[in-house]
């Protein structure tokens, strides 16, 4: 079965078929503290990142 390694926690992960739609991430929450860096990369935010600065749909 095919692994890959989570890019945030390195935890690593099996998935059958397509890759799963959080990768390169184990979860939706690795998937936010990535975009939250690069956020923070990016712009100067001086307070914690919600969902809703991310643009992101929540989970269903
Ligand atoms: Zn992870």
């Amino acid at each position: 079965m095919p692994q890959y390694r989570c890019a945030i926690c390195e935890k690593l992960l099996e998935y059958q078929g397509d890759l799963p739609e959080v990768y390169p991430f184990c979860s939706a929450r690795c998937k936010m503290v990535d975009l939250g860096r690069w956020f923070s990369e990016s712009y100067s935010i001086d307070r914690d990142l919600t969902p809703e600065d991310l643009g992101a749909t929540p989970e269903e």
